[in-house]
């Protein structure tokens, strides 16, 4: 089938889109407004001396429930780009060596274009048109799907009003992520502390593609309160409470960042797609607060455009 879709977003949800419309014979186009693929599964490159390697400043890992996704992480173990990590149950994964490396593979055959940034959509002639902070100029697609967080979403769809009452349902919590480094690997050896329902102020705390390279994120409740504050008065409050399990080891503060919508609190309700133009949402604001769930909005969402495109002809 010949038609013209964008795909806004290329983090899980915008790659499982792409995909699934794939399998139905569409070629998709995704752009991101980011330098690098993968949205919230982030990866962030450090150079320190030898010890150079990669931050997992967003998702951690992901896990898999439903039989679609436990395919994709089988195909991802046997082709080496996914290794398990941990001793879990459920089991948890993640991207080898880095997240990116997963999201990379996984979207190989796609078509994705990083630092273009879709500024507006609006129907012109009866049909949508986008508008990006490159070209500047309307460009006319058979079909959109729009995977921003809720929030983002909500201000670009301002001419969808259905899809904007679906995008203001739910909520997001904050997450700060520092990213930190040793000079030796720490000598406890553990490569991750969960923290989840323990009192402080984190909820995790992992290396990355190395042992010298980690991320704390710090809970929900610190998160939604702080997430506002400057950078530096963050990092004095968030530093002691690492320092206090590497007391024998030597931290090097990296760098913080902060995830304003970072896990999906309470999901949104209504329509996933436009009743009258071929304009779809997808992303974990419609299915939970993980990869998986946000992949399955993906596939959810370029279903509907193809059963609309099919309903057209
Ligand atoms: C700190 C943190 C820790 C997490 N830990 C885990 C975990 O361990 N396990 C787990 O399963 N999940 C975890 N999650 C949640 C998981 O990362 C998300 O649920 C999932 O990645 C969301 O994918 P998405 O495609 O819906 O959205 P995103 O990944 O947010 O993708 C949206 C994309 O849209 C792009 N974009 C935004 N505006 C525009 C625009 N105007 N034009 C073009 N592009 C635009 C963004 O750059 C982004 O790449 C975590 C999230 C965070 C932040």
């Amino acid at each position: 089938m010949s038609k013209k879709v964008l795909i806004i977003g290329s983090g899980i949800a915008g790659i499982s889109s792409s995909l699934k419309l794939k399998s139905y014979g569409i070629n998709s186009l995704i752009v991101d407004k980011g330098n690098f693929i993968g949205g919230r599964i982030s990866t962030r490159e450090a150079k320190i001396g030898i010890n150079s390697g990669f931050f997992f400043h967003g998702a951690q890992f992901f896990t898999a429930k439903t039989d679609i996704f436990t395919e994709i992480i089988h195909k991802g173990i046997k082709s080496k780009y996914i290794k398990e990590f941990g001793n879990f149950s459920p089991k948890r994964y993640r991207g080898n060596k880095t997240m990116r490396e997963f999201l990379l593979n996984l979207s190989k055959g796609l078509e994705i274009k990083q630092k273009i940034k879709i500024t507006k959509i609006k129907i012109i002639n009866n049909r949508i048109h986008v508008l990006d902070n490159k070209k500047k100029e309307w460009i006319c697609y058979d079909g959109v799907i729009s995977t921003l967080p809720a929030p983002q979403n909500y201000k670009l769809l301002n001419e969808f009003s259905l899809l904007q009452e679906t995008l203001k349902t739910g909520s997001y919590h904050a997450c700060i992520a520092l990213m930190f480094t040793f000079d030796q690997i720490p000598v406890n050896g553990k490569n991750y502390y969960d923290f989840y329902k323990k009192p402080g102020i984190l909820s995790w705390m992992a290396a990355g593609s190395n042992p010298y390279i980690w991320t704390a994120h710090t809970n929900e409740e610190f998160s939604d309160l702080n997430y506002n504050k400057d950078k530096d008065i963050l990092k004095d409050e968030i530093m002691p409470a690492i320092e206090r399990f590497f007391f024998r080891s030597k931290i090097k503060f990296h760098s913080l960042h902060v995830w304003r919508y970072a896990k999906v609190e309470s999901k949104c309700l209504g329509y996933q797609i436009d009743p009258i133009y071929p304009i779809a949402i997808a992303g974990d604001f419609l299915e939970g607060p993980n990869v998986e769930a946000a992949f399955i909005s993906g596939q959810k969402a370029a279903d509907l455009i193809f059963n609309r495109f099919q309903t057209s002809l």
